[in-house]
């Protein structure tokens, strides 16, 4: 594997014989994003302008894109932009007098992961370094892979239909045309019609008093990447948090979610002391219907948050801490591109743990470390080798599911281990010159090394250098040398699955009232292999798992039910399936059910009764799992 380092390292041309007479050049280059067809190195657009009907009805948004973009290479006089399952009317070149004039532009071929891109063919006197508006007439299509059109049925109020969208990783394109790469930031504005008593909101300027009526116009002064382009429109209202903070859900979900987020403003103040100053203006949280795909979305300003957070006990707010530390490692300092998604994410797991420790204490931020770390070692099992690396090779496949929890669980190890070897106050103090210094960029793991090495590696000697850190970028498995997190409330409760499976005690005194839903959690991972599914019966009768308000504990419960074939307790388990529509939550019962070796069928069935409020990018998951 030390040879496929060198090649990620140089970036640079790697000649491998293949045999004695032909030769095979390598041009893979890390900087480089394979995921867009976009070419931002001669055209990068500036600034977006959205105008856009919202039509409910036909589940399409229609109207214009006007791109600001900026000529770079003057030899060049195409541009190259991302779209997927558009309907593109016309595309016109604004002049400075506000006219236009048509273009000539054609699709290229269409790629099944990365969509089509539309090739746009430009006059030949536009001189380098000025600015061309252009503007594109378009429609979205009902089957646009970041939209979700929710019939009232599958809302809360169940009497108005919600649309949302989610961007990440390479979706926007399948709602605007544009150069749909994080290595390209833009500014945008939107202004979006909507029937009259729906409310839009983006990831943009929301002002919390903004009247209905359906035109709304928003603003984003600070530029994003198109990953960070987002939409809703519902029947949604807001309630505030604290002076900076607020929730935007539908009336139903409102008073639990400002019960369940209310630590949101506390979390807001003390990540600006540890990470410097909150860069985006209000921090609010939209609380979507179940079928939203994620635990949350960090859209700059307003995060996108799963209802499944909803336990009543503000236990899953670990989400809420990683959206909002997004503000820092993700929306400010973007990962160039998707194979550099751990300084994303790992960046933003490892920020929510520390959060989550001064937020609350130690114990409950050590438990959450060990819960991730335990789903790190299962995804080391599923996934291949050469894609275990923190910046792995990465020019094929999906962005969406290439890697399982490597970039999170992996990444945030990784600053782990820089945060033991230097010292907590030193590895502070370097992310936060960090931040500054690449705020509002994107940068390549290979610049970050170069940062990295510079600024705490040669300042500080504690016997770490480049060598053990591309270890974890660019290898396998975990290094030798890799924290390993530990809660004594967790091995507590493990001790306990392991005791009470022996029959060393009795159901009723299994001492789960002490345990935090995540000691839960891990006493339902710890039960013992050879269990019989009358013991399995009479512990769901005992401790309530089949009927848990807490998503995280019904979703290790129903893993278990399944993959142990507790037949008992399959009508809850299908219940589950339908309650929610979080990936997370629901791809590893569909999995167990498969690989269990009976119930394939019962899953599939399952999945065409539930799959209608599933969102498309889930539903794709489930669909592959099950094939
Ligand atoms: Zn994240």
């Amino acid at each position: 594997m030390k040879k496929m380092n060198l090649v990620l390292m140089a970036a640079a041309v790697l000649l491998a014989a293949c045999s004695s007479d032909t030769q095979e050049v390598d041009t893979y280059d890390p900087a480089h994003d394979y995921f867009s067809f976009a070419n931002s190195d001669d055209f990068v657009t500036e600034h977006l302008a959205l105008d856009l009907d919202v039509d409910f009805d036909s589940s399409e948004l229609r109207g214009s894109a006007t791109l600001v973009m900026r000529r770079l290479n003057e030899e060049a006089h195409e541009i190259i932009l991302d779209t997927r399952d558009l309907a593109i009317d016309s595309v016109e070149l604004i002049s400075a007098a506000g006219t236009a004039s048509a273009l000539e532009y054609r699709f290229g071929d269409e790629d099944e992961v990365r969509g089509t891109p539309l090739i746009i063919s430009l006059p030949g006197d536009l001189p380098v370094d000025e600015t061309v508006d252009l503007r594109l007439i378009y429609s979205t299509s009902p089957e646009s892979t970041a939209l979700q059109w929710l019939p009232p049925e599958l809302t809360a109020g169940g009497e108005h239909p919600l649309m949302f969208s989610q961007s990440q990783a390479i979706h926007a394109r399948s709602w605007v045309p544009l150069q749909d790469t994080p290595a390209v930031r833009i500014t945008y504005e939107a202004s979006i019609r909507t029937p009259s008593e729906l409310l839009a909101v983006m990831s943009a300027n929301n002002d919390p008093l903004t009247p209905r009526g359906g035109a709304y116009h928003f603003e984003m002064p600070q530029p994003i990447p198109s990953y960070l382009l987002a939409i809703a429109v519902g029947n949604i209202f807001f309630a505030p948090l604290g002076e900076d903070t607020g929730i935007y859900a539908e009336p139903e979900l409102l008073d639990d979610s400002v019960y369940e987020f209310a630590d949101t403003q506390a979390m807001l103040e003390l990540a600006e002391q540890m990470y410097g100053p909150y860069a985006w203006g209000r921090y609010d949280l939209l609380v979507l219907p179940p079928s939203f795909p994620y635990g949350g979305m960090e859209n700059p300003r307003l995060s996108f948050i799963t209802p499944s957070l909803l336990a009543g006990d503000r236990s899953l707010v670990s989400v809420i801490a990683h959206e909002l530390a997004h503000s820092w490692s993700g929306n400010l300092v973007t990962n160039a591109t998707w194979r550099d998604g751990w300084l994303n994410e790992g960046m933003t797991s490892y920020l929510d743990s520390r959060l989550m420790e001064i937020i609350y204490d130690k114990e409950r931020a050590d438990e959450e470390r060990v819960l991730s770390y335990r789903e790190l070692l299962l995804d080391l099992e599923r996934v291949p080798p050469e894609m275990q690396a923190l910046a792995p090779r990465l020019d094929t496949g999906d962005p969406d599911d290439f890697q399982g929890s490597i970039h999170y669980s992996k990444g945030q190890l990784f600053l782990q281990y820089l945060e033991e070897t230097f010292g907590r106050d030193a590895f502070d103090e370097f992310l936060a010159a960090y931040f500054d210094e690449f705020a509002f960029q994107t940068i390549t793991s290979e610049r970050f090394l170069e940062y990295l090495d510079a600024n705490l590696l040669q300042v500080m000697d504690r016997g770490v250098g480049r060598e053990q850190v591309e270890a974890w970028l660019y290898e396998p498995g975990l290094p030798e040398d890799a924290p390993v997190p530990e809660s004594a409330t967790l091995t507590a409760a493990r001790e306990a699955a392991i005791a009470w499976s022996r029959g060393d005690y009795a159901t009723a005194e299994i001492p789960s009232a002490d345990w935090s839903p995540h000691a839960t959690v891990h006493f339902i991972n710890s039960l013992a292999d050879d269990l019989s599914t009358e013991r399995l019966a009479e512990l769901d009768a005992a401790l309530g798992f089949s009927d848990t308000r807490n998503a995280e504990i019904g979703r290790a419960w129903f893993i278990q039910v399944a993959e142990r074939r507790h037949t008992a307790a399959y009508d809850q388990l299908e219940k589950y399936l339908n309650r929610y529509g979080r990936g997370r939550l629901i791809l590893p019962v569909y999995r167990a059910l498969v690989e269990n070796g009976e119930d394939a069928e019962l899953a599939r069935t399952i999945f065409e009764n539930a799959r209608s409020a599933y969102h498309p990018l889930v539903d794709a998951g489930i669909a592959k799992a099950l094939e």
